[in-house]
């Protein structure tokens, strides 16, 4: 197996530091802060730091003491669709458990929606946050940061977008982080839009939704499959109705 390969094999048993530090500079903290001595230098001090996988806990303290914000606990073991990202945060406010965020690459380009899985701080993380997001598995090795979604994204989980079945804006955000992108796909994992009114009223806010959540134009959503509201009619009714008449 190649060094890459035996990375992304060790990330799906668990989570492991991911050291991305390229510039030969003499700096070595993150070697003497980890309790498990599992980064190393082959070299002088400005040598480039090794991560020894079969050491590393996953613990995070490199990650908050790296001056250089260059190393990341990456940990795909969370779930079949979606794994853990910590990073070092150094802003404030601070997030909270729970937020919905927009997920950045190395470039600062938001490349997808997550959620803020756990906020560390403290003094064993000298006083820098540790942010750990849910993002989708596929992104494990792009992800490396986050942007707080605006106040009112960011607010009104409880909003109640499908009436008829009270589903809230937090449970269709949830249908979408879990991989739904269309308003059907959202249909099936919550019911929003299948009750009496057949998406009458949600269902162009839930396509809005989508859109705004995984960034694609709206028209690109898909229309949804719907049938007309329906409800139990006795057949004495149906038989009882003249060639002239309508059944109300
Ligand atoms: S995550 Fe913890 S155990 Fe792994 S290298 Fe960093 S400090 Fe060491
Ligand atoms: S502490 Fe960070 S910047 Fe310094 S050598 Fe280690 S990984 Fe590189």
């Amino acid at each position: 197996m190649t060094e890459k390969e035996q990375l992304l094999d060790r990330i799906k048993k668990g989570p492991v530091a991911v050291i991305e530090c390229y510039e030969e500079i003499p700096c070595d903290p993150c070697r003497t802060s980890c309790p498990k001595k599992a980064i190393t230098f082959n070299g002088p001090i400005y040598s480039l730091p090794c991560i020894h996988l079969e050491k590393c806990t996953g613990c995070g303290l490199c990650v908050a003491i790296c001056p250089g914000q260059a190393i990341f606990v990456i940990d795909g073991s969370f779930s079949s669709n979606e794994g853990l990202v910590s990073i070092p945060y150094e802003f404030l406010p601070l997030p909270e458990e729970g937020d919905i965020v927009d997920l950045t690459d190395r470039s600062g380009t938001v490349i997808s929606m997550g959620k803020i899985h756990k906020v560390r701080t403290g003094k064993a993380f000298d006083h820098t946050a540790v942010v750990t997001l849910r993002v989708p598995e596929k992104l494990l090795m792009e992800v490396r940061g986050f942007k707080p979604k605006e106040k009112t994204e960011a607010m009104g989980d409880d909003v109640v977008v499908c009436r008829c079945e009270e589903i809230t804006l937090g449970e269709i955000r949830q249908a979408i982080l879990d991989g739904a992108s269309t308003v059907d796909g959202v249909k099936r994992a919550t019911r929003a839009g299948k009750g009496l009114c057949q998406g009458r009223t949600c269902r162009y806010i839930i396509e809005n939704i989508i859109a705004r959540e995984i960034k694609k134009p709206v028209g690109e959503i898909g229309y949804p499959s719907v049938r007309p509201p329906a409800r139990v009619v006795d057949i004495k009714a149906l038989a009882s109705i003249g060639e002239d008449e309508q059944y109300e």
